[in-house]
């Protein structure tokens, strides 16, 4: 081992160094791996509609440069000398979070992503050893805590794999947390990223699923990755026919929107669960669509690692992976706009070797 946590390792990857620039090339160094560290050479990394928001400063709070991506899945390349999970060549993925202090309550009960402390997101978060900005996985290179590498299981398409770091497990926390299986009625809305993962993870598990989408031309594909029914959003009629009929909905929209018309098509304690959007909602939510039926309007932030590793066993035992395109990291800044058209199937997954080229 070099220079210990020390950042001399160069990197290649993509950055956005504004809120109004396209993506570019960035070259930026990472440290040399810490005993407990493992460094991953990135093979594919999804694009999630988090890095459109933070790269676009949507929150507000955005530093940059900034290099998005935290659905990594790559090979290791080097183990610190304290690591004893992985060895060189093992295929791992690394999701939203590089690290947290692993000591609070959320942390022992593995759900690091709610650590007291708040855990080190993979990019634009503050490495919590050395003080320097992380960086993410449009990059080929990514160092990263044991404690926070997944194993992904043989079999796996890799590129497929990818959006299960994040669309996978955003998706799958709130089922369990919620007891979906067998029998179970469950709604999405949105056949995004997220959306087309939580459809296929939910049927999987046994429930009838249904998807709510505002875009007529999307039921194809819905019926092809396993949906049971469709229902046109904007159709107050289509809406009618599914009153009080959902147990968990999961709510996948990335922008402010109206949850009333929803909260009639759960049935009695039903609940509806935000995963998407994350500022204040415009319309205001009517007390009665909560009160009558004891329904309740709840959220989940991704997911602990513990939980990560499950679904992602989970996914390999039933052969689940993302409906992809593979773009070069070149076409980046044009995938973002067609990810804001709702114009992908269903990720974009961008091919790392094309850095290179
Ligand atoms: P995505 O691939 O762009 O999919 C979002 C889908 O929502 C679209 O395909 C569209 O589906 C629907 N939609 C888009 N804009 C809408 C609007 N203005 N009104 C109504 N529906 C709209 O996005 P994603 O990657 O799945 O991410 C979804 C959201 O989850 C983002 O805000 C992201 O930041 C957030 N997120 C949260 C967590 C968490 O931990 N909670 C984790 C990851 C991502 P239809 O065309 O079918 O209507
Ligand atoms: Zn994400
Ligand atoms: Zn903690």
């Amino acid at each position: 081992m070099r220079n210990k946590g020390i950042p001399t390792m160069d990197v290649m990857g993509y950055a956005a160094q504004s809120a109004t620039d396209a993506l570019a090339p960035f070259s930026f160094e990472r440290r040399d791996p810490r005993h407990d560290d493992v460094v991953v050479d990135i093979l594919y990394c999804g694009v999630c509609h988090t890095d459109l928001h933070l790269a676009r400063n949507h929150g507000g709070f955005t530093t940059y440069p900034l290099v998005p991506g935290h659905e990594i899945v790559g090979r290791v390349r080097e183990v610190g000398d304290a690591v004893s999970r992985f060895k060189v060549g093992d295929m791992v993925g690394v999701g939203c979070m590089v690290d947290s202090c692993q000591q609070c309550k959320p942390c022992l009960k593995g759900w690091e992503q709610d650590c007291a402390e708040g855990p080190t997101f993979t990019y634009a978060s503050i490495d919590r050893h050395d003080g320097t900005p992380t960086c993410g996985g449009y990059s080929d290179t990514v160092v990263v805590t044991e404690n926070f590498v997944l194993a992904l299981p043989d079999g796996l398409d890799p590129a497929g794999a990818a959006p299960l770091l994040c669309a996978g497990i955003t998706t799958w926390s709130p089922l369990h947390r919620w007891n979906v299986g067998e029998g179970s009625k469950v709604a999405v809305i949105g056949l995004g990223g997220l959306g087309h993962m939580a459809l296929k993870l939910a049927r999987a598990l046994g429930a009838d699923v249904t998807l709510f989408t505002r875009s007529s031309g999307k039921e194809e594909d819905a019926f092809r990755i396993g949906v049971n029914h469709v229902v046109l959003s904007s159709d107050p009629a289509q809406m009618a026919v599914v009153a009080g009929r959902f147990d968990v909905i999961i709510d996948t929209v990335p922008y402010d929107h109206d949850v009333n018309p929803y909260m009639p098509t759960l049935t009695l304690e039903g609940v509806l669960v935000l995963v998407g959007y994350m500022g204040p909602l415009g319309t205001p939510v009517n007390a009665g669509g909560v009160v009558r039926g004891r329904r309740a309007i709840t959220g989940s932030f991704i997911g602990g690692v513990p939980e990560t590793q499950r679904m992602l066993d989970f996914c390999g035992k039933h052969g689940i992976v993302s409906d992809v395109e593979i773009i070069p990291i070149q076409q980046i800044n044009e995938a973002y706009e067609r990810m804001l058209r709702s114009d992908v199937k269903y990720r974009f997954v961008i091919d790392i070797a094309s850095l290179k080229s």
